[in-house]
């Protein structure tokens, strides 16, 4: 579809803005509503629903109604399925639709919400329910007279907290398998994110999901986030966010029931070339994708270049002509690689960063434009001379910067890419294959990728070390946070 025909379409879908429980659309019992603004224009999309305690409580308390009368953690697994995967087929039937509510009130290219975020979810869906009646339980080697057996046990009522730079695909990371194992779940999206997992909690209700098990609490952080996590029929709060509101997380878990939490957090990836790079064309293209993608919004964002010093010349100048023809602008048009960041509030954040360049002489490469106003958008940025200790390269920026360190020694590369607080992602680059899986080996990372960056599937597991988090989405290893083991022993005497 051309940029007119996104414009046109937009024009025709219906924005939702209420909050989603018990399979209805609903307002806040006490009325409150909060602006969602595109950061295109910063027009007001839809005035949303703003929950509080009270909504929360509705949600949790049909939540668990639908846990414990068993509408969905007992039907048949075969049932169960049928109904995901109507599910995914629904989310892809309207993915475009789906896909212009997120570009509408993110602000992320069209190209990229259409041609991935709305379609993965349809995968993740499906892929859950595909493996609702594929995975058995366990027998344990008991003496002769007795049988005792492993199986997993849904936890309850699942809290999801998620973020606003994957709203839905983030949100289906935890929605799949939670769903897949029998919890009912409540889902708070960011206040910068609520309507288009609203359009597919309603799609969930059309392919038979019984009403009640799949919530969406819209609202604001502390007030329905925070009444979510503190809730006493919460079993397990699975949260993707800031590293902040992770510690906050684990603090309302145990001030109130000492519920399950798991942490997906941020992340400051390094991504190392090291001097035997066979083709460095490539690895200048694929290192600018995996910042500049969404606009360096991504936890695992590849925010740190760290280079060996013989090379770092060509890979920077590399680096800098192919962000030269990258297209930044309105996210409508299907050519544009790189839209505005989501708020004027993160283009501030972003600003804050890149006055700090020059101060212990680094320097732009590429970009450093400020925008100002009502502008949220960013040239892709490239930033030299940092320090190892400075905040450009210790802390998240999460907008489209990318700092460049060198070195000369792979110990001293390793102690580079090691060397913040983060272990969410990271990447090596090598021709020689030994060394290359020597390096990864060492990389305190979830994720590592050799001679490539971002390649990723709903068949691996995703997650941090430090202070990235410890849960993980992703893969049948999720499916092991939304349950519990339980043993059953018996005597067959
Ligand atoms: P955030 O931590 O500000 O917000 C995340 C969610 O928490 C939102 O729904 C928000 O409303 C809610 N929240 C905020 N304050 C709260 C409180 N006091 N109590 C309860 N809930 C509260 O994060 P963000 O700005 O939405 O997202 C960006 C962050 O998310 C970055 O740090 C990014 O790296 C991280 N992230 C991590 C992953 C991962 O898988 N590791 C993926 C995507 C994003």
């Amino acid at each position: 579809m051309s940029r007119e025909q996104w414009v046109s379409k937009s024009k025709e879908i219906t924005i939702p803005n209420q909050m989603f429980i018990d399979g209805e659309f609903v307002s806040a019992v006490s009325g409150a509503t909060f602006d969602a603004i595109s950061p295109i224009d910063q027009r007001v999309l839809a005035k949303v629903a703003s929950g509080d305690s009270i909504d929360v409580d509705k949600a949790v308390a049909a939540a668990k109604r639908t846990f414990e009368n068993g509408v969905w953690r007992e039907l048949n697994p075969r049932d169960k399925k049928a109904i995901m995967l109507k599910w995914a087929d629904l989310i892809r039937e309207n993915h475009e639709e789906i896909a212009l509510l997120e570009t509408l009130e993110v602000g992320k290219p069209i190209g990229d919400t259409s041609g991935y975020d709305s379609l993965a979810v349809a995968r993740v869906i499906q892929w859950y329910g595909e493996a609702i009646d594929k995975r058995y339980d366990e027998i344990a080697p008991a003496p002769t007279n007795s049988l005792a057996m492993i199986t997993r046990e849904p936890l309850g009522v699942i809290g999801a907290v998620v973020p606003w730079n994957y709203p839905i695909v983030i949100a289906s990371w935890k929605i799949g398998p939670a769903l897949a194992m029998g919890n009912s779940v409540v889902l708070k999206p960011s206040e910068e994110s609520s309507l288009a997992i609203l359009r597919i909690a309603q799609l969930g209700i059309e392919a038979g999901l019984p009403k009640g098990v799949f919530n969406v609490v819209t609202g604001l952080g502390d007030q329905a986030g925070q009444a979510l996590a503190r809730h006493m029929d919460v079993a397990k709060i699975a949260f993707t966010g800031s590293g902040p509101v992770g510690k906050k997380m684990l603090q309302y878990a145990a001030e109130s029931n000492l519920k399950q939490v798991a942490l997906e957090l941020g992340g400051k990836s390094p991504q190392v070339v090291l001097d035997d790079v066979v083709d460095l064309d490539k690895a200048a293209s694929t290192i600018a994708w995996g910042i500049y993608y969404n606009a360096g919004q991504t936890c695992n964002a590849g925010s740190r270049v760290i280079v060996h010093e013989s090379i770092k010349e060509t890979l920077t100048a590399k680096l800098a002509e192919f962000v030269g023809n990258f297209k930044v602008g309105d996210p409508l048009d299907p050519m544009t690689q790189m839209g505005p960041v989501v708020s004027l509030k993160q283009r501030d954040r972003v600003n804050s960063y890149l006055e700090l360049v020059g101060a212990s002489g680094e320097k732009f490469l590429y970009g450093g434009k400020k925008p100002t106003g009502n502008d949220c958008y960013f040239e892709p940025t490239l930033i030299d001379g940092t320090k190892h200790d400075s905040r450009l390269v210790q802390e998240e920026i999460f907008g489209p910067v990318i700092v460049v360190e060198t070195f000369k020694s792979d110990a001293e590369a390793l102690a580079l890419a090691n060397g913040t607080n983060y272990g969410l992602a990271a990447s090596v680059w090598s021709g020689n294959i030994s060394r290359a899986h020597n390096f990864a080996r060492k990389l305190r990372a979830g994720t590592v990728w050799i001679n490539t960056f971002d390649m990723s599937d709903v068949i691996t597991p995703f997650g941090g070390f430090n202070g990235s988090g410890s849960g993980r989405d992703k893969s049948l290893h999720a499916l092991d946070g939304y349950s519990a083991l339980k043993t059953t022993w018996l005597d067959l005497s």
